[in-house]
C-alpha cells in the first residue's frame, strides 16, 4: 500500500489502512553506520534506509547484511588441496 507519512507515494509493507503499521508510526533516520551505503534515500533533507524503516535494528546484531559499503573478509586457506594429488590419495588407499 502506498505510504501516506515519510515516504509519501512509495509502496510500503507496513501502510495499512488504518495507517502506518510500523513500530512508532514512522521511518527512522539512517545511523552513523550507515554512511556511504548505497541505499540511503534523502526525504526532505533526512536520509532513511530504502530498505528498512528502522536502520538500527539491521546492525543489533553485527553489520547490516543489506549494507553496500561494508566490505566482509573471508579468510582462505592458506594451505591449499591440490585436488589431482588428493585424487591419488585417496586412490592409493585402497
Ligand atoms: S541497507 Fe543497512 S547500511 Fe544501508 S542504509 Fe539501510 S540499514 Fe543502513
Amino acid at each position: 500500500m502506498q505510504c501516506t507519512t515519510i515516504r509519501s507515494g512509495q509502496n510500503c509493507p507496513f501502510m495499512t489502512k488504518a495507517g502506518c503499521s510500523f513500530n512508532g508510526g514512522v521511518c527512522m533516520p539512517i545511523l552513523e553506520a550507515c554512511e556511504g551505503c548505497g541505499r540511503i534515500i534523502v526525504i526532505d533533507d533526512v536520509q532513511y534506509c530504502s530498505v528498512s524503516p528502522n536502520p538500527m535494528a539491521r546492525w543489533k546484531v553485527g553489520n547490516c547484511n543489506m549494507a553496500t559499503h561494508v566490505k566482509v573478509e573471508t579468510k582462505v586457506s592458506a594451505a591449499k588441496l591440490n585436488p589431482i594429488k588428493a585424487s591419488k590419495r585417496m586412490a592409493g588407499k585402497k
